[in-house]
């Protein structure tokens, strides 16, 4: 345990379990990581702060926490000198917030996103703050207005988005997990590009107090990890209501299920034809539905289904989506937060301050979002949407009648070069096309690698189920896992 490569190796699980045995201290496993960030970040960038002093103080804490509860005999914290890395839109008391955007390149808010207060009440060490579409606006990390993430498998395409960061940063091996944010596949699709394991949670399950909001009767607070067991750990100790966040829901977590002996013989697996269409790439259609079969061999049902209303996902979420962001951007105005420009008269530094402090991409939502909200627009955009969603959602309603679980690919391609949708928004939007239907449902999806493509890239694919049923999604994925090794491959840097 003494070579640090080594120790950058280790799972959440046998970190923990090396913690606890008294193999390493939370000391030697947070200077191996903070020593392969720095040896490897300048090609991957998956960072937009690092935090190495904090991260040693915490880690001298855990250690000395650890020594002093045993020799009282105490519990000792579920997550105690774990490191792990923040996506840059959820609050660390004191640590600057960018959320990508130049607008709040200097904001360090006073206090801490509640997924990030209950990991810290576990015993974490935070690594920094992960790179990230400004605002989660993005399928690529390519909107971050602090540089583009690289994909570790290659350097020179894109980890996916919004939480490429995160995703990058467990590909990489510089942290053994990360917190992340999906509100229309910022989770899935760059946990399936970096080939790493993901969930975006029910709706309500965790709380989003605390992160910078986008849209928010779609944004959740999600994990990503290199096994489902790993994700499944720290999203449960994320999970629960929470006064601070009205949509919290308090339903009781099931016990954890990625154990030993976890059993599917008899889940139903629900495959919808409208996910498997013309412009999918046809290695990942082929990894996926080799997957499938893996889930036939291992005992689950698999059945045939529709959802017919699919394909309106991308022009529901796309009205839905910015027209709440532009009502959750309106507080950046120069006054209460960020960025502001010197200038004479108020209503000009109000639109200067937005004009220099926001990219191309968030003014382009914005505007979206304005439109679809106007009198006289509002209900032929935003209320046409708001009825289309719930038709989306009834979909689901009817084939969870039938199946536990509905098994899908994340993304119709593998990771795309840096720069190929670059003046294209309506091609980047494209790539959604299979994760926004979760959000737009409020159901939870886990996302993990199932293959390769020629190019050596890895393929990912999503089960997603009913609401507050993330456990049969867990219980999928481990076992699968169980039986195939495509989430131990990790790219040479
Ligand atoms: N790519 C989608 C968007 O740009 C989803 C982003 C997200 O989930 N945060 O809105």
């Amino acid at each position: 345990m003494s070579d640090t490569t080594e120790l950058t190796d280790l799972t959440v699980k046998e970190s923990l379990t090396a913690l606890t045995k008294g193999q390493i201290s939370s000391r030697e496993l947070t200077e191996a990581f903070l020593r392969r960030i720095s040896t490897h970040e300048a090609d991957v960038h998956a960072f937009i702060t690092t935090t190495p002093e904090m991260a040693l103080d915490m880690a001298d804490g855990a250690d000395d926490t650890r020594s002093q509860l045993k020799k009282e005999d105490k519990p000792i914290p579920a997550l105690l000198g774990l490191p792990l890395a923040i996506k840059d839109v959820l609050c660390v008391d004191g640590v600057r917030a960018t959320c990508g955007s130049k607008i709040l390149e200097d904001f360090k808010p006073p206090f801490n996103a509640t997924a990030v207060d209950k990991l810290l009440d576990s015993g974490i060490v935070i690594l920094g703050k992960t790179n990230t579409d400004e605002f989660a606006m993005g399928s690529s990390t390519e909107n971050s207005a602090y540089g583009v993430t690289h994909n570790p498998w290659d350097v020179k395409r894109v980890p996916g988005g919004s939480s490429g960061g995160s995703a990058a940063a467990v590909a990489a091996k510089f942290c053994p997990t990360a917190l992340g944010t999906d509100t229309g596949g910022s989770v899935r699709q760059p946990a399936a590009f970096c080939g790493v394991t993901g969930i975006k949670p029910t709706y309500g399950r965790v709380s989003r107090y605390g992160l910078i909001a986008y849209g928010s009767s779609l944004d959740t607070v999600g994990v990503l990890a290199r096994t489902a067991e790993d994700v499944e750990t720290i999203f449960r100790l994320t999970a629960g209501f929470d006064e601070r966040d009205a949509t919290t829901v308090d339903v009781p977590l099931a016990d954890a299920v990625c154990r030993d002996g976890a059993d599917i013989k008899g889940l139903r697996i629900g495959v919808p034809k409208e996910y498997f269409i013309k412009g999918i790439h046809p290695e990942v259609e082929q990894s996926v539905r080799d997957a499938i079969e893996t889930f036939r061999g291992l005992g689950a049902e698999i059945i045939d289904i529709s959802l017919p209303h699919t394909e309106f996902a991308l022009p529901v979420y796309y009205l839905i989506a910015p027209a709440e962001a532009s009502a959750n951007l309106a507080r950046y105005d120069g006054v209460r937060f960020g960025l502001r420009t010197t200038n004479e008269n108020m209503m000009q530094m109000f639109t200067e301050s937005r004009g220099v402090g926001f990219g191309p991409e968030v003014k382009r939502r914005i505007m979206l979002g304005t439109y679809a909200l106007s009198a006289g627009y509002y209900d032929a955009y935003y209320g046409q949407a708001q009825k289309v969603r719930m038709l989306i959602k009834a979909d689901f309603e009817d084939v969870f009648l039938k199946v536990d679980a509905v098994a899908a690919p994340v993304a119709p391609t593998t990771a795309f070069k840096i720069g190929r949708h670059g003046d294209d928004p309506l091609a980047m939007y494209l790539e959604d096309v299979f994760t926004l239907p979760a959000n737009l449902a409020g159901i939870p999806g886990l996302a993990f690698p199932t293959g390769f493509d020629n190019d050596r890239l890895p393929i990912g694919m999503q089960l997603m189920g009913k609401h507050f049923d993330e456990e049969t999604l867990f219980k999928l994925a481990h076992v699968f896992q169980h039986h195939t090794d495509w989430h131990l491959k990790t790219p040479v840097l």
